[in-house]
């Protein structure tokens, strides 16, 4: 069966802009608001010869359970159903508490993860990108979901645990 990839992070790091990239249609929600209700969002997807199942784990909402308990919950479904996680973070805001709780439910997990460093649209951001090496679960790569930069050699890298 088809490898999974599933997207992971806080809100409003860009996961459903970077999902929306990976999928070349604009299939999910995005929202300028944190916390607001999303569809549960799967799609098949390619890079170059691979085919693979992408879940935009930001999409499924428990209701009414604080923000970090729907973070935890999704943690573990991406944890529990991918063959690799793809970790948001906002490379513009630094490392958050809750990129670190999420970090914590990730290395607990023996998947692989690659962390996509978002909304560095500009390469002079790239030194941004080196801090989100401590959280300590995988390989950095500069990614801009609006702008659609970064994302082969972030796959490429996701691929290479396919
Ligand atoms: P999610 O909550 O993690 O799914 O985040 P969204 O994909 O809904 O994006 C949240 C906000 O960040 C939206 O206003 C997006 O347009 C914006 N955004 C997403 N990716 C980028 C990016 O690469 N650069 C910039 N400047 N903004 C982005
Ligand atoms: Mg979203």
């Amino acid at each position: 069966s088809k490898p999974v990839l599933a997207i992971v992070g806080r809100p409003n790091v860009g996961k459903s802009t970077i999902f929306n990239r990976l999928i070349g249609e604009r299939l999910a929600i995005v929202e300028d608001k944190p916390g607001v209700t999303r569809d549960r969002i799967y799609s098949s997807a390619d890079w170059l010869h691979h085919q693979f199942f992408i879940i935009d784990t930001g999409g499924i909402e428990i209701t009414n359970e604080p923000l970090m308990e729907q973070m935890r919950a999704q943690a573990e479904l991406a944890i529990d159903e991918a063959d690799v996680i793809c970790f948001v973070v906002n490379g513009r805001d630094g490392i958050t508490g809750a990129d670190e709780e999420v970090a914590r439910l990730l290395q607990r997990s023996n998947k692989p993860v690659v962390i996509a460093v978002n909304k560095l649209d500009d390469p002079t951001m790239h030194d941004k990108l080196y801090e989100f090496y401590s959280l300590g679960v995988g390989d950095v790569f500069p990614v801009s979901g609006s702008h659609g930069l970064g994302l082969g050699d972030l796959l490429d890298a996701a691929a290479s645990y396919f």
